[in-house]
Formats: C-alpha cells, sequence, structure tokens
C-alpha cells in the first residue's frame, strides 16, 4: 500500500506546509482528513482538492484541546473508514530571547507545538496498535536538532518532538505494533510561520533570513509523500531539509 488509497490525517492544514502536503498527497490519490482552526481556509482548501479529483473532508480543530483532535481522528474513519497516518504539523514560532519573559507565548508554544502532538499521538495509537499498521509524521524544525538565539522555547518543543518520536519508534518495535516515525527537520521555509513572532528584533531577523534563502513548502510535502510512500517494513525516520543557499 503506498499513498494512494491511505487515509491521512493533517494538523496544521490551513496554510504553509499543512496545506501544501494535503495538496500533494490528495493529488496522488491519498484521502486527505484536514484540521486547523481557520474554517474558511479548510473549506477552500477541500473545494480546491475536490475540484482536483481529489477526496479531503476537514474540521476545525484546535489541537491544545484533546477531544477536538479525537474528533479530527474519528472523522477520518466515519468518512473514509480507516486510519493509516496522522501528519502533526500545526505549529507557532513566537522566537524572541528568554530574557524578554514572554511567558504567555512559552505557554502557547508547549501547549500547541508540544501537546497537540500528544493529543495526535493519543489519538491514534490505540487504533494503531489494534490494526497493527499506522505512520505519525510529524513537523520538528532545524531547531529541533540545532540550538539558536531566540529559540530558547520553540527549540525546546521541538526537540521534544524528536525524543517523542524516536520512542514510539522503539516501543512500537519492541511490541510488535508495525507504527512508523518520521520526524522533519526544517529550515527555512516561506509560509505565514513568521506572522505569529511579535518580537521587532526577532522578526526583523528572521524576515532577512526567509527573504533571503526561503523555499516553499512543497520541499516538505514531497519528503511526507517519500516517507509514507514506502513499504510497510520501511521507516524513513528523520529528514532535514534545508534551503541549498541557506548556510
Ligand atoms: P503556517 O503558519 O503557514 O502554518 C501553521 C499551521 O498550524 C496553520 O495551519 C495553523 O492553522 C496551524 N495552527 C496553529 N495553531 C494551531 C492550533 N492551536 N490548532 C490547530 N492548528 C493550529 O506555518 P508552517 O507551515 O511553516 O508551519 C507548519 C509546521 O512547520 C509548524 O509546526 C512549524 O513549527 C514547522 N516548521 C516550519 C518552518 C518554516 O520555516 N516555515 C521550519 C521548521 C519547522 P490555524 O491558524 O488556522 O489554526
Amino acid at each position: 500500500m503506498t499513498v494512494k488509497d491511505k487515509v491521512v490525517v493533517i494538523t496544521g492544514a490551513s496554510s504553509g506546509i499543512g496545506e501544501a502536503t494535503a495538496k500533494l498527497l490528495a493529488s496522488n490519490g491519498a484521502k486527505v482528513v484536514l484540521g486547523a482552526r481557520r474554517e474558511e481556509r479548510l473549506q477552500t482548501l477541500v473545494d480546491e482538492i475536490k475540484a482536483a479529483g481529489g477526496q479531503a473532508t476537514y474540521q476545525v480543530t484546535d489541537v491544545r484541546d484533546a477531544a477536538e483532535v479525537q474528533g479530527l481522528v474519528d472523522l477520518a474513519q466515519s468518512t473514509f473508514g480507516g486510519l493509516d497516518v496522522i501528519f502533526n504539523n500545526a505549529g507557532i514560532m513566537p522566537s524572541s530571547p528568554i530574557s524578554a519573559l514572554h511567558v504567555q507565548e512559552w505557554n502557547d508554544m508547549i501547549d500547541i507545538n508540544l501537546r497537540g502532538v500528544l493529543n495526535g499521538v493519543a489519538a491514534v495509537m490505540p487504533t494503531f496498535t489494534k490494526q497493527k499498521h499506522g505512520q505519525i509524521v510529524t513537523t520538528s524544525s532545524i531547531a529541533g536538532i540545532k540550538s539558536f538565539p531566540g529559540s530558547g522555547v520553540y527549540g525546546a518543543t521541538k526537540f521534544a518532538v524528536r525524543n517523542l518520536m524516536e520512542v514510539i519508534r522503539m516501543e512500537s518495535a519492541q511490541e510488535g505494533t508495525n507504527i512508523r516515525t518520521a520526524t522533519l527537520y526544517p529550515a527555512a521555509i516561506n509560509t505565514e510561520l513568521l506572522h505569529t513572532i511579535t518580537n521587532q528584533e526577532a522578526k526583523q531577523g528572521m524576515d532577512q533570513l526567509y527573504d533571503a534563502v526561503g523555499i516553499t513548502p512543497d520541499a516538505i510535502a514531497r519528503v511526507v509523500n517519500f516517507a509514507i510512500d514506502q513499504p510497510a517494513e520501511v521507516n524513513v525516520n528523520e529528514f532535514t531539509i534545508y534551503p541549498t543557499k541557506q548556510a
């Protein structure tokens, strides 16, 4: 079983990497189930996918809320009769130096970038364990393997999901449940992510970097497609994706 006919739940599907991935997977025959908070964007995307001959549905989902994430996963099963992959992709990046004490933003990052991923994992795990088949793809960041000034808490959430995914892979191998994990470490990808930065100094630096080297989110969509497309016995678990021009 390749990408075609797989049922794939995607969080953070209303823009950027999630949107690009939804389009690519659907064009390759996957049935995509899209979640995010902005309903209009999700509705437009589902309409576009369907107009192009693909299969898609959506549900407004805030990944901070475990019940909403469970509802999105349940929608996949009730609409398409199965569940093969969850792409935990929703995230925010309000970068700032720790000394600026943007404590509310720290908490938001923990709730969305880390707790949101855990909510996704918890929502699929019973089904994946029972059916002895499933794949969890998660968007970490280059800030999940390297430290950068301004990325103290963002990086902490992204380092955390790296560990989580690797442990799920190892435990699944030990338990014989055939759950695959893939973790993505993108560098500068031109999306709406920088809109979440409120610290002006941090934003200026990021804007300059992204303007100079950023690439489109299709690059990440192709990697997700590749990971899902592998045969069941192959777990390609980590991908670092840089723009060619980024040092
Ligand atoms: P975007 O801002 O374009 O997309 C972020 C997505 O997350 C949106 O669909 C947004 O939808 C969703 N989202 C945010 N908060 C929530 C929430 N509480 N509940 C549900 N969905 C939420 O940026 P990207 O596409 O770049 O971001 C996708 C992922 O990629 C993030 O995890 C980010 O950290 C990661 N990443 C991005 C990089 C880049 O350079 N762009 C580099 C490395 C990692 P909505 O607002 O409608 O809820």
